[in-house]
């Protein structure tokens, strides 16, 4: 169990794709290999963001989520508990970010399976969760987790899956924050702006999570049950199996740290742990030494 089984959702901050794109590819059956090569080709990243883009998108018929009313309802349905953490996520930033200076506005979350049409231009489930600067919506095919499990050996447990949701939230805020407009992109490497703002976004996704059992619904019941130890080492092994390092090591059979975009399995590790230990404050992975990297 993760959420308080009484809390309520807000009905708000998610909403399902309800268009498939002909580029869809069938889900399951779909390779590693497959995976990252079509994200090199379609110019994104696995668990990333995605640049460039109109800013705007068409969503075809879009719908709130149905069946989904309580933190009971949440701990049953991964897409249910989508929505629950979104209202987490949103009731901590919104407070979090001004305290930071960052003008905050909430992004929208946008589930859909096979594909989708963003501000970013078009995507399939293949390249995972990702955050579009453009349009300010996360996107995210709730089948990822099957994947984390099947192909990236991850046990994708419940707060792993908060931890995917909070990550891509972090590339929000670096949107609003203007990190973006600063980084440059251009470079991989494992002490790249890159990598830089990836780490980031997992030190984020931790700060949340360690005030995530504060957050509260709108009749101030707690969202969050609180988070056990066992669960935070759940979200610490997903971040350790999308680590480049192991990535490579699965598809590669070797490790080029030059080619890095998101950071080693520790990095995402440790970075997530200063933010759970420190709060958002210690996340500035751009002032931070090369060698502290
Ligand atoms: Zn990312």
């Amino acid at each position: 169990m993760t959420f308080n089984d009484d809390a309520n959702y807000s009905g708000k901050g998610v909403r399902k794709s309800g268009r498939r794109t002909g580029l869809a590819v069938g889900g399951g059956g779909i390779g590693l290999v497959a995976i990252v090569l079509l994200s090199q080709l379609l110019g994104v990243d696995l668990t990333g963001l995605v640049g460039g883009g109109t800013g705007t998108s068409s969503q075809g018929e879009s719908t709130g989520l149905t069946n989904c009313e309580t933190g009971a309802d949440a701990n049953a349905d991964a897409e249910c508990r989508v929505g629950l953490t979104s209202d987490s996520l949103e009731d901590y930033w919104a407070e979090q970010a001004p305290a930071m200076g960052i003008s905050y506005a909430s992004p929208l979350i946008i589930l859909f399976s096979d594909g989708v049409d963003t501000g970013c231009g078009s995507a399939t489930s293949a390249v995972g969760p990702f955050y579009c600067p453009a349009d300010q919506q996360i996107y995210l095919d709730v089948a990822f987790y099957d994947t984390l499990r099947s192909q990236f050996g991850a046990t994708a447990g419940p707060l792993s899956q908060l931890y995917v949701v909070g990550h891509e939230w972090g590339h929000h805020i670096q949107n609003l924050a203007g990190t973006f407009a600063t980084a440059d992109t251009s470079q991989t490497g494992r002490t790249s702006d890159a990598v830089r703002l990836e780490v980031q976004a997992d030190c984020f996704a931790g700060a949340w999570l360690a005030s995530a059992t504060e957050t509260t619904d709108a009749d101030g019941d707690r969202l969050l049950e609180p988070i056990t130890d066992a669960q935070i080492a759940d979200a610490l092994n997903a971040a350790s199996a999308i680590g480049d390092d192991r990535i490579q090591e699965k598809t590669q059979g070797q490790v080029n740290p030059e080619t890095w975009t998101h950071g080693s399995s520790e990095m995402r590790q440790r970075w997530f742990q200063t933010g759970y230990t420190n709060g958002a404050e210690a996340c500035d992975t751009f002032a931070v030494a090369d060698a502290e990297l």
